[in-house]
């Protein structure tokens, strides 16, 4: 079994952002470790998020969300958000000589659809 540090968890859980304190108790819920499941939901629930916010987005991040097999979403590639869209680019060295091709993994926020600027930072168009 692996090892599970809670004193880090719970730190992470007290400085961690709103938004990825929802994802990981809906999305990623499948991936949690029980204890630390109990300690972002204490979490939310002294950030005054109700359990309907939290199915609220639940729902809203599956709708464009992919389902890995294991029930758990598909991670962005370029952060810890749900991807939403999967596309080929080209891995990169220091994030230019391109090294090889592999499949990325965007979220709304990194996605070709999101601001053309953010995107072209990561990615080369799909070929
Ligand atoms: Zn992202």
């Amino acid at each position: 079994m692996k090892r599970f540090d809670l004193r880090r968890v719970a730190e992470f859980i007290r400085t961690a952002e709103t938004e990825e304190l929802l994802d990981r108790v809906t999305v990623y819920r499948e991936g949690m470790e029980p204890v630390a499941l109990d300690l972002m939901e204490g979490e939310l629930d002294r950030r005054g998020v109700s359990r309907s916010e939290i199915a609220r987005h639940a729902e809203t991040r599956w709708k464009s969300a992919i389902r890995l097999s294991d029930g758990t979403a598909l991670r962005c590639s370029f952060c810890n958000r749900p991807a939403a869209v999967r596309a080929r680019g080209w891995h990169r060295l220091f994030g230019v000589v391109p090294l090889f091709p592999r499949v990325f993994a965007y979220c709304t926020t990194h996605g070709p659809k999101a601001s053309a600027e953010d995107a072209n930072t990561h990615t080369d168009p799909p070929t």
